[in-house]
């Protein structure tokens, strides 16, 4: 079973951040270990990005959001029940 931890992204770490980023500052992390436990880490995304664990956040809910990222959410295929959009 993969879980994923929420990551919300570090913008003031990015000196030329792109400001699209903004936008969906929400990204899913790989978590080998309860998302709680890795709460304040400073981890990779999936989609390559920075960002810091919010371990009370769940993916599988904010990943399903418009502030998600898309990379992201395609990744860990957490809108995979949406089958309309094919
Ligand atoms: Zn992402």
């Amino acid at each position: 079973m993969d879980t994923y931890a929420v990551g919300f992204a570090r913008p003031d770490r990015w000196s030329s951040g792109e400001p699209a980023e903004q936008a969906h500052p929400w990204h899913a992390v790989e978590a080998h270990r309860p998302p709680a436990e890795l709460d304040g880490e400073i981890e990779l995304a999936v989609c390559g990005a920075i960002v810091q664990i919010w371990g009370s956040q769940k993916w599988t809910r904010v990943g399903a959001g418009r502030t998600a990222c898309p990379e992201c959410a395609k990744v860990t295929a957490v809108g995979k029940t949406l089958t309309s959009a094919r």
